[in-house]
Order: C-alpha cells, then sequence, then structure tokens
C-alpha cells in the first residue's frame, strides 16, 4: 500500500503537472489508433515498448495475452470481457491497427507446456482459461519458422501470438474489414529488451533493431 501511494504522490507532483494539458486535451474522448492486447506480466508494460502517451493505445491485458476465440453465435467462447474491447475498439473508436504482443519467459505458457491441469486445485478459472491457448501447441508444431534455439516456451509463446491474432480475427468486426485491419504480431524478448515483429513476407519473427524498422519506414 505505501508503494502505491507514494508513487500516487509522485505523479500528483512530478507527471501530472507537465501532463495536464495533454490530459485536458483527452478529457472529452479518446482517438487511439492501435489495439494492443499484452500478457498481464507486470514485465511487459505496453506504453513503454511503443514509446506511446495517454490516448494513444487502447489497451487489452489478459494472461498469456490469450484471447478466447468467438464461437458459431459470435459471442467469446469464453470471457466476453475480451471480445467486448475488440468491439468497442473497432466498430466505436475506428480503430484499424491490432496487435497481439508476447514475451519471453510468460509463466501462463509455462503452464501450457508443464500441463495446466496440475493448477487444477489451485486456480480453476486460471485452468479454465488456458484453454483458450492449448491450441497454440499445435500451432508450435506447425511452425518451423520459429527459432529452434529459443527456450521451448519462448518458441510456444511466438507461436501463441499468431495463434491468438487469429482468434481476435474470428469476431465479426475484424472478420468483416479482412483487408482493412492490420493484425501485427509483437514479440518482447525481456532479457534483450527486444521487440520482434512477424513479418510475413519474410516468414518469421524479426527483430526490431534500428536498421529493420528504417528497413519497414522505407517500404511504406
Ligand atoms: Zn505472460
Amino acid at each position: 500500500m505505501h508503494r502505491l501511494l507514494r508513487g500516487l504522490i509522485n505523479f500528483k507532483t512530478e507527471l501530472a503537472p507537465t501532463m495536464r494539458p495533454l490530459f485536458k486535451d483527452l478529457s472529452q474522448g479518446q482517438e487511439p489508433e492501435l489495439l494492443l492486447i499484452s500478457c498481464s506480466d507486470s514485465r511487459v508494460v505496453p506504453h513503454l515498448l511503443t514509446s506511446e502517451e495517454p490516448g494513444d493505445v487502447f489497451v487489452v491485458r489478459t494472461v498469456g495475452n490469450i484471447i478466447a476465440p468467438a464461437g458459431q453465435s459470435g459471442f467469446s467462447v469464453g470471457d466476453v470481457s475480451e471480445a467486448s474491447a475488440i468491439e468497442y475498439g473497432v466498430e466505436v473508436l475506428g480503430i484499424r491497427d491490432i496487435a497481439v504482443c508476447g514475451h519471453s519467459n510468460c509463466g501462463a505458457m509455462k503452464a501450457v507446456l508443464d500441463g495446466r491441469q496440475k493448477l487444477a486445485a489451485l486456480a480453476p478459472n486460471l485452468v479454465a482459461w488456458l484453454e483458450h491457448g492449448e491450441a497454440s501447441q499445435t500451432r508450435l508444431k506447425l511452425s518451423d519458422f520459429i527459432d529452434p534455439k529459443l527456450p521451448e516456451v519462448d518458441r510456444l509463446s511466438q507461436a501463441n501470438v499468431l495463434q491468438q491474432l487469429d482468434h481476435v480475427a474470428s469476431y465479426a468486426p475484424v472478420a468483416k474489414r479482412k483487408g482493412e485491419i492490420r493484425l501485427h504480431a509483437l514479440w518482447f524478448d525481456i532479457a534483450k529488451t527486444m521487440v520482434s515483429l512477424y513479418e510475413a513476407d519474410r516468414g518469421r519473427f524479426v527483430a526490431l533493431d534500428e536498421q529493420e524498422i528504417g528497413r519497414l519506414l522505407s517500404a511504406r
């Protein structure tokens, strides 16, 4: 609690004065250009990775950056919270770029690898939620482009990012805008402090260093 209070005081005294004009502009509404779905992991801080300011990114954080897919009815087969964010982001806010960001050493992916049922007695909700990450194990077997030198948990995490993007695409607001909405697969290597992007034309995750970002920017 003390840490929280100290943080709030720091925001009020150090950050709020400089950010007040921005928040005043934002007080009447938001026009974010990106929907970013990341893991709840404390080491993954979306606005740090993207250097964005308040108002720029509509963020959903879930355990394992998992999005339960849509069922036949169009409703989520899991929790409707994530689906609601997709509907609101795309239909109401008009967002056309959606990214899923996974990361190294992900506890959720470890649980999937180790067999999530081991957690059944302690965390039944978590076990149910991680079911939506199970398909990523099959996805990994079919993804020989994922770096074999990475630890298994990280390889699964990269496959999971691609799998969860497919789940995102199963929702009507995204599915009916195929070609208009751009889907991005990001992966954060915590130890290297490096974000990679899955580049479909190169068929693999590519580290986003200055050279690669320059190449991508000049290609647009
Ligand atoms: Zn994680």
